[in-house]
C-alpha cells in the first residue's frame, strides 16, 4: 500500500496502542495528546493526516513549516507544535505561528518569544526541553543529574515570570535504543523532575509531559507522558532529511 493510503490505518493502530498503554499504566480516564510529526514530509502527507482526523501537528524547522502552516493555519480543530531547536532569529515567526512551543532551552530564547508573543497579542503555552541523558547531541536544560536540580530550578525561575509565555510542563527525547524499554529511565527522570518543579513552583502548572516517539511512546505513556510526538509510525519514512 502506498504511503498516503496507509496513514488512516497507521493512525488507528497507534491510537489503539496509546489506549492500551494508558490502560496498562492504570491511567484510566487520562488523556494523552497525540502529536503527529510532519517534519520531512511534503504537503500531500500533511493533508492526508488532517483528513484522517489529526488535530495536533508537530514541526521541527521553521522554514519547512511555514508553507504547511500557511496552507493549514491553526484553528479550533488544528494546533501546530514547535518541537525542534529554535534559533533566536526565528523566535518571532515561532511566536506568531505556533500554538505550543515544546523546546524552550534558554532564558534568552524565552525572553524573545515572550516579547514577540506580546507584539502579536498572544500568550503561548510552553514546555522546558530537558536533556535527561547527558548525550551532547541533545538540546535542553541539564537535567540528568538530580543533584543539580536545585541549581536548575534557580536557573529557570526567571522564565516563569515572563508575561506572554505560560509554563505548562516538560519535554524530553530519550536516546535511541533498539529496546524501547531502555528509554524508561529517562522518561521516569523527566516525570520526577516535573514533580520536583511542581513542589518548588506550585503557583505554576506542570501537568504536561511531552515524551515518547515512534519507537518508545508506549513506555513513555507508562511513565506518565501526556503528549507523544509520533512521525514515522503513522506517516512512514521521511522524504526530506533536514529542513
Ligand atoms: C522527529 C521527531 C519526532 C518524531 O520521530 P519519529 O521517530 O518519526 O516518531 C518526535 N520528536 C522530536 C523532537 C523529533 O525531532
Amino acid at each position: 500500500m502506498n504511503q498516503i493510503a496507509s496513514i488512516g490505518e497507521n493512525l488507528e493502530r497507534v491510537k489503539e496502542r496509546i489506549h492500551r498503554s494508558i490502560h496498562l499504566a492504570g491511567r484510566e480516564g487520562d488523556q494523552v495528546k497525540l502529536i503527529v510529526v510532519t517534519k520531512g514530509h511534503p504537503m500531500e502527507i500533511v493533508e492526508a493526516a488532517i483528513e484522517a482526523g489529526v488535530e495536533d501537528l508537530g514541526e521541527n524547522y521553521v522554514e519547512e513549516s511555514m508553507p504547511k502552516i500557511g496552507m493549514y493555519p491553526s484553528s479550533d480543530s488544528l494546533r501546530w507544535h514547535m518541537i525542534g531547536h529554535i534559533q533566536s532569529r526565528k523566535a518571532k515567526t515561532v511566536s506568531q505561528k505556533f500554538d505550543w512551543v515544546h523546546t524552550i532551552d534558554s532564558i534568552k530564547l524565552a525572553r524573545r518569544l515572550s516579547r514577540f508573543a506580546g507584539e502579536f497579542d498572544r500568550q503561548i503555552p510552553f514546555l522546558l526541553e530537558c536533556n535527561t541523558s547527558g548525550e551532547d547531541t541533545k538540546f535542553g536544560w541539564t537535567a540528568w543529574n538530580e543533584l543539580e536540580w536545585k541549581e536548575l530550578a534557580e536557573e529557570i525561575s526567571p522564565l516563569l515570570e515572563m508575561e506572554n509565555i505560560i509554563p505548562r510542563g516538560l519535554m524530553t527525547m530519550a536516546p535511541f535504543f533498539d529496546q524501547p524499554e531502555s528509554a524508561r529511565l529517562y522518561f521516569r527522570r523527566l516525570r520526577k523532575l516535573r514533580d520536583y518543579f511542581s513542589e518548588k513552583f506550585p503557583q505554576h502548572e506542570w501537568g504536561e509531559l511531552s515524551m515518547g516517539m515512534s519507537g518508545d511512546y508506549e513506555i513513555a505513556i507508562q511513565e506518565g507522558a501526556t503528549m507523544v510526538r509520533i512521525g514515522t509510525a503513522i506517516l512512514g519514512e521521511r522524504q526530506i532529511r533536514e529542513g
